[in-house]
């Protein structure tokens, strides 16, 4: 837990959010600017800042956010047509809150190269 990070307080119940799936890992729920039909963001309940805090003892554990992932976006209806996983690490990439997570997109369709 970091004092001030919102994820935290979502994965603590400290703010309300749409949950739409938890275990003793993680916590998935919608996002509150949704850019997509369907839009969640899967965030460890460990607070990890970014990409480039990710640490040895951290193995496995994108691993284990990608295949809920894969369920949820089957769950969804989206795995047939398609979906996006985007991680964004640091001010480039337009990280907006510092608890890394991964956003899964999908019901439309997606521009390739991102903007
Ligand atoms: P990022 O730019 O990758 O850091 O994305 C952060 C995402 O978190 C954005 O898509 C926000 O809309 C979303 N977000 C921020 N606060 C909340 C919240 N309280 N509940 C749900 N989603 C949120
Ligand atoms: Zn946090």
């Amino acid at each position: 837990m970091s004092g001030d990070c919102i994820f935290c307080k979502i994965a603590n119940k400290e703010i309300p959010a749409d949950i739409v799936y938890e275990d003793e890992t993680m916590i998935a729920f919608k996002d509150i600017n949704p850019q997509a039909p369907v839009h969640l963001v899967f965030i460890p309940k460990k607070h990890v800042e970014t990409m480039n805090d990710l640490g040895d003892e951290d193995a496995g554990l994108l691993e284990k956010i990608f295949r809920k992932i894969k369920a949820v976006a089957k769950d969804n209806g989206i795995a047939d047509g398609g979906y996006r996983t985007v991680i964004n690490c640091n001010r480039d990439a337009g990280q907006e809150v510092f608890h890394i997570h991964v956003h899964l997109l999908g019901g439309r369709k997606f521009s390739w190269p991102p903007g």
